[in-house]
This record gives structure tokens, C-alpha cells and sequence, in this order.
């Protein structure tokens, strides 16, 4: 059969060749080691933690290598595309202060020269590749029905075969003759277009993946569909096409594809283009019943991406998280360099997990107690009340009623060496401060065990009596070591751990009680800032409550 002719029956208004496809998207200029990256979700209106983690991961390789990575829309299947799909996913990653270089950059919008970003619109260059993959004699129109192909595989499961699919001595259409198909085509019989496969399964191919090593696989022999009846490409047709002609060196994508690697490297040299690069990243991992299981959408709030935005969790806590997950020397990076840009963290694929990095919410909130101990006062007030301004409306009036007081609240010590690391993520802050603010203050006056509602008694009227609202914090605790003596306890602990018949107890035991009293918490960052906080009207007004609530116990 002349395949020409062929090709030209197949599809008579493409006229865009190779050639031009070539030149019209030549080989990017990078520097040497370079990679270009690409992130190429489906719009389906739902983030995955894993999403984020493998668009983290091409960034990271592109930037880390002095490259680039862009992002492209793999709206093929309709299906599953939501309405606002694409603005979901770059308001996606902008709450995480990611962005890419080149790419679709919003509902309508792109930006680079490799363009169309978006699947849907690169209708062309399918066609194009498409033909010319006919006039090769390397695709062939196949018109098998679903009924067809149904009974084939009825047949090869009857006659014990080991390798299922479309392929070899069952690939029917293969044999067509121009003539059949011209009839088929003319009477509109509808048909997809097959690789033809020149696989050998007894010939292995050896790929060398950036992240899992050297994996040997057996030659691809199956005459996979390339375009659908509607003309739109399968994903193994667009990946290699869409690849190739984006320039991209380098595919990161989720292990899921490895077992298509071969149809993938089948199809590159059917198309005469050189292989990308590829590294397969394993899917995060959650402990389940002391085993191992993927991240589940249906299983695990924190699958979710937006899950971590409703709890508080700030986006950079969020991704030095992910930072570790990916490279676990990450950890140790961080502590070195406190406060140096993420992405000049030395990134190697080398050190990902080839089975899948464990998530661990506890861990997570590690991470970000680090990440907001390291932040300013007006960062933590400015991350707490836009939090809240969405999700606790109540908790946003309350702090942005006083900016400057909410501003103080957060700066208790703040800024320090040792930064306190009292808060993981926003929606912690009502607890954290509720005891500095009347409007989210609930007493609550629970004495330690070893001491008895007139021990208190006495320790808060003493206190009373001395507190001074201006003192400064060595005076004022110098006053909280002067009333132990007279009311039976000891200024010096390790006295008292001597000697602890000869006390009621020691100075630790007195400030508890003053702290209780004040806040109605058992701890407390700097009791002293806290009181000058609350000023001195409100701190005697509470301990005076509190000293009712003991005495009427009684
Ligand atoms: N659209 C594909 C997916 O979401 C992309 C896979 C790839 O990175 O090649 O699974």
C-alpha cells in the first residue's frame, strides 16, 4: 500500500509537516545541565497533596539546575474537567508563592514560546505528527468496535494467551488493504489511529530513571491507540509529541506511568525524537495499621491541598515540609540555614524515596512551629488575621480591633535565639491568645495538686498587695521571691528539693498561682509581658475574681 495515500485519506486538510513543527519549536537554548521541566495536571478541580509534591519537584530540578519548568493544561479527557479547573490550579499554586516560568498562567492566558500550553488547542500538531506517522507505514486506522475488541479479548483469554491487548497476529486492522479501509472511511465508519508496533517481547530495553535506577523492562509490542475516534491523542501520543516539541528534558511525573515507559520509548523513536530524561516520583505515603498505603482522597483530609490552607498551616511551613519529604538531608539543611530561600537547598533526585516518603501530620507541625517561630510579629499578625478573615471571623474582628495590641500579643518572646514554638499553624492563635483577650477569655481556676484553695488565697492577696504595674521584670520578680519566705515556701528550688518537708513548696509553685490567676493557664510564655499586656485594671480585676472563686469553694 503507497502510504501516502494513505495518510492522505486519513487526514486530507493537514498540511503542517515535521519539518515545520521542528523549526517552529526549536531546541531551547539552555545552559549546559539545565533541565526543563514541565507540570501537566488535568484540570479537575482537585488538588492532591501528591500534585503539589511532583510540581515541587519540577520546579526544584528546573530551578536548582538553572533551568525552567512551565505548566501545561492536559485537558484531553472532558470528562473529568471541571468548569474553573485551570484557575483552581494556579490559585493553587499561588497560595504557595509558586509560579512557573513559562506556560498557561491563567482561564485563557499563557505566556512562553512553546505555545499552545493547553492540550485541547495543539490539535495540530497531533494531526501533524500523526500523518506523518502514517506516511511512515508506523500507524495504520483501526475499526474495531468495542464489541470487536471485546470478543478478542474473550478469544485470548480462551486460548491461554500470556500477552493480552491489541497486538501481532491479533491486530486485525493491520492487514487492511487501502482499498478496505478507503470503503470504511467512505462509508464513515468510525476509527482510531494504532502505533505499529515493531516490539520484539523477547528484546529487553534498559531505562535509567533519575529516582528508582536502572529498571529493564521487555520491548513494547502492543499497537496502542494514538488518537481517538474524536481525534483527540491518548496520553502516550501527547506525552511524546507535546514533550518533544515543549523541549522538555527532563519528565517527572508519577510512578503510575512506569508501567507505560516502554510503549514510551517505543513511540519517541516511531516519532524520530530523542528520549526526555525521566524520573518517577513514588506517591506520598501515610501509616496505616502499621503498614504503608497512599495518600487517600477519600481516606485523608490532608490528600487535599486545600486542606492545609483551612487548617492555618502557613504555605511555607507547607512546603519546607514538602522540602523534607523530598530530600530528607533537608532537615538538616534547614537547621544549618535557618533562614536562607528554599530553593538554594542543594536538590538531588538521588536522594528521593524510590518506595514513597511517609506524611506525617505531627511532623508537618514540627516543621511549621519552626517555620512561625522564625517570623516576625507583624508576619504571625498579618498570616493569623488573613487566616481568620476566611475562617474565624470572630477571632479576625477580635485582632484586627488593635492591630498594634494583637502585634504586641505575637511578640512575646519573639526574635530571641530561642524563639518560643507555641504555634503550628493559624487556627491555633484564638487558643494561644484567648487568655489576653476578655472576648475569648473563659477562667478557669485549677490549682496544682499540692496546693489548696487558702494556699492560693494567700499567695494572690500577698501579691496584690506588691504588685506595682510599673515595675520592671527583674523588680517584679524580685517581689514574687520576696512573698515566698513569709508565706512558707522557698525562693530556691533546689532548696526545696533538699528539703521539701521545711516548705509548702517553692517559688515555682507561687508564680504558678499568679499565672493561674492572671491567665488561667498552667503556662504561659513570660508571665510578666503578659501582665503588662493586660494591664494593671484587668490583672487585678482578675485575680480578684479569682480570689472569690477560691474563697466561696471554701
Ligand atoms: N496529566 C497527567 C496526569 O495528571 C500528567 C502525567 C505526566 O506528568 O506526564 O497524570
Amino acid at each position: 500500500m503507497n502510504n501516502d495515500d494513505l495518510a492522505s485519506l486519513l487526514f486530507p486538510h493537514v498540511h503542517l509537516t515535521l519539518e515545520e513543527l521542528e523549526e517552529k519549536y526549536p531546541p531551547r537554548d539552555l545552559p549546559e545541565g539545565a533541565k526543563a521541566t514541565r507540570f501537566p495536571p488535568s484540570p479537575t478541580g482537585f488538588m492532591h497533596l501528591g500534585n503539589l509534591f511532583t510540581a515541587f519537584v519540577d520546579i526544584l530540578a528546573a530551578r536548582s539546575s538553572g533551568g525552567l519548568c512551565f505548566l501545561r493544561i492536559e485537558d484531553t479527557d472532558k470528562k473529568r474537567e471541571v468548569e474553573d479547573g485551570v484557575s483552581a490550579i494556579i490559585n493553587g499554586f499561588a497560595a504557595f508563592g509558586l509560579s512557573f516560568q513559562e506556560g498557561v498562567t491563567g482561564f485563557g492566558t499563557e505566556k512562553g514560546l512553546y505555545a499552545p500550553y493547553t492540550q485541547s488547542e495543539r490539535a495540530e500538531v497531533y494531526q501533524a505528527m500523526a500523518k506523518r506517522l502514517v506516511q511512515n507505514g508506523q500507524a495504520y486506522p483501526c475499526f474495531c468496535s468495542e464489541e470487536e475488541l471485546s470478543a478478542m479479548r474473550d478469544e485470548q483469554e480462551r486460548a491461554g494467551a500470556q500477552v493480552k491487548g491489541y497486538f501481532g497476529p491479533w491486530a486485525k486492522c493491520r492487514e487492511l488493504t487501502y482499498e478496505e479501509i478507503e470503503q470504511k472511511v467512505n462509508a464513515g465508519q468510525s476509527w482510531v489511529l494504532r502505533l505499529r508496533s515493531g516490539g520484539d517481547e523477547n528484546k529487553r530495553i534498559v531505562l535509567d530513571d533519575l529516582i528508582k535506577g536502572k529498571i529493564e523492562m521487555p520491548e513494547n509490542t502492543m499497537d496502542v491507540v494514538l488518537l481517538k475516534a474524536d481525534g483527540i491523542p491518548t496520553y502516550h501520543f501527547a506525552h511524546a509529541c507535546d514533550d518533544h516539541f515543549m523541549r522538555v528534558t527532563t519528565v517527572i511525573r508519577g510512578d503510575e506511568w512506569l508501567a507505560s515507559v516502554s510503549v514510551h520509548i517505543a513511540l519517541f523513536k516511531a516519532c524520530g525524537f530523542k528520549l526526555p530524561k525521566y524520573a518517577h516520583v513514588a506517591p506520598v505515603m501515610k501509616e496505616d495499621a502499621g503498614g504503608k498505603r497512599k495518600l487517600s482522597k477519600r481516606k485523608d483530609p490532608e490528600a487535599a491541598v486545600s486542606y492545609f490552607a483551612k487548617e492555618g498551616y502557613p504555605a511555607e511551613s507547607v512546603l519546607d515540609y514538602l522540602m523534607t519529604l523530598i530530600n530528607s538531608n533537608f532537615e538538616d539543611w534547614r537547621r544549618a540555614n535557618p533562614r536562607a530561600d528554599r530553593f538554594e537547598f542543594p536538590f538531588s533526585f538521588k536522594k528521593m524515596s524510590q518506595s514513597g516518603a511517609l506524611f506525617d501530620l505531627v511532623k508537618l507541625c514540627d516543621v511549621s512551629k519552626n517555620v512561625i517561630s522564625l517570623m516576625t510579629a507583624d508576619e504571625v499578625y498579618s498570616g493569623a488575621s488573613e487566616w481568620a478573615r476566611e475562617y474565624d471571623p470572630e477571632l479576625y474582628n477580635i485582632l484586627t480591633a488593635d492591630p498594634g495590641f494583637a502585634k504586641a500579643v505575637f511578640s512575646i518572646e519573639r526574635g530571641g535565639d530561642k524563639p518560643r514554638k507555641d504555634i503550628a499553624k493559624w487556627s491555633e492563635v484564638r487558643d494561644y491568645a484567648a487568655y489576653l483577650y476578655d472576648a475569648l477569655y473563659t477562667p478557669n481556676i485549677a490549682l496544682p495538686e499540692n496546693i489548696n484553695p487558702d494556699g492560693a488565697a494567700a499567695i494572690l492577696k500577698a501579691y496584690l498587695d506588691a504588685y506595682d504595674a510599673s515595675d520592671d521584670k527583674d523588680t517584679w520578680f524580685q517581689k514574687i521571691k520576696d512573698l515566698c519566705g513569709p508565706l512558707g515556701y522557698t525562693p530556691n528550688v533546689k532548696e526545696y528539693k533538699q528539703s521539701p518537708e521545711k516548705f509548702k513548696g517553692h517559688i515555682g509553685d507561687v508564680s504558678s498561682v499568679i499565672r493561674i490567676a492572671a491567665t488561667s493557664r498552667r503556662n504561659t510564655p513570660d508571665l510578666h509581658a503578659i501582665m503588662a499586656l493586660l494591664g494593671k485594671d484587668r490583672v487585678r480585676e482578675r485575680i480578684n475574681a479569682a480570689l472569690s472563686c477560691l474563697t466561696a469553694n471554701n
